[in-house]
């Protein structure tokens, strides 16, 4: 099946880059989310990174006019879906949410539409257990941030047709991406390794063993990472990765309870880079 229009929902840390890749990769674009703010914002961020693009060579400024042509941020779920060959939802790591789309996603998208979720945790089978196209339904885990990592993991659900595999696999070859098929398991394979390394930082860090600087440091340089742990945590976004470990916690067990400290600075509303303020300051 080819591919020509894809709308994504939500548009915080993930749905814009998603977004971003999309129209760059030549994609009808429609950019959904129940806040008006958060579209304002990925607006920006889309546009900031198409500048920067070209400043890098990457882009000429007629293909970054032409990605910006493609792309349309809109209110209007029921309008954003009706001609998408392919949805891919970005909303937040909440299972009832994403089930809630995905039900609604079903009763109005066309009978051939791909409905992919982001999720870097959860099942895709439990998500298209509540539509009539299981075999449309697959996960296409993009990696933060979305336009410089070169990663799409696809999930197969239980019913996930070798069809919508091709198609999906096709869809991230034209983004410029990367893929590895994965067998549907809680968290997939980096997400698993990234959230347990994270937790361990943030106990160190609870713990005193080192500053927040000095544990990244130690990490980039002792270990090869290309960023610390800490700071990745910040880009991912504390709260989102609370919920990861929350649900990788209670399915896979005790090693991924998560840090005291990461809920505390959660609760504080201390989210990291999108809130202006996690572990370091933006
Ligand atoms: P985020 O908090 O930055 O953005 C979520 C967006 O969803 C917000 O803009 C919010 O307004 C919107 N939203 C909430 N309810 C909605 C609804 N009913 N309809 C439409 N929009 C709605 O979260 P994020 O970091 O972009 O994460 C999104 C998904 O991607 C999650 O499933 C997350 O686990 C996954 N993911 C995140 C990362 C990461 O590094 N942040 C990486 C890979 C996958």
């Amino acid at each position: 099946m080819k591919v020509e229009n894809i709308t994504v929902i939500g548009s915080g840390v993930m749905g814009q880059g998603i977004a971003y890749a999309a129209a760059v990769g030549g994609f009808h674009v429609q950019l959904y989310d129940i806040k008006r703010e958060s579209m304002d914002h990925a607006c920006q961020v889309i546009q900031r990174d198409l500048e920067e693009a070209v400043r890098r060579g990457k882009l000429t400024v007629q293909q970054a006019d032409a990605a910006i042509g493609r792309l349309q941020l809109t209110e209007y779920f029921d309008e954003s879906v009706k001609n998408a060959d392919l949805v891919i939802e970005a909303v937040l790591e909440l299972i009832d949410l994403k089930m809630d789309i995905f039900r609604r996603l079903d009763a109005i998208c066309p009978s051939h539409t791909i409905l992919a979720t982001n999720t870097s945790t959860m099942s895709p089978t439990e998500i298209a257990a509540v539509t009539r196209r299981a075999d449309r339904c697959v996960a296409m885990h993009f990696f933060n941030p979305v336009a410089k990592m070169k990663l799409v993991e696809i999930i197969r659900g239980m019913d996930t047709s070798d069809l919508t595999v091709a198609a999906v696999r096709a869809v991230a070859g034209q983004m410029g991406k990367e893929t590895v098929e994965v067998n549907e398991f809680p968290g997939f394979v980096p997400g698993r390794i990234s959230a347990l390394v994270g937790n361990e930082a943030m106990y160190m860090l609870m713990e005193g063993v080192a500053s927040r600087e000095d544990i990244d440091k130690a990490i980039k340089l002792g270990l090869g990472y290309p960023m610390g742990p800490l700071e990745l945590a910040d880009l991912v976004g504390l709260d989102t990765r609370l919920r990861n470990l929350e649900y990788l916690h209670k399915t896979l067990g005790e090693k991924y309870r998560p840090c005291p400290l990461l809920t505390k600075y959660v609760k504080s509303g201390r989210l990291g880079k999108k809130s202006g303020r996690g572990i370091f300051e933006y």
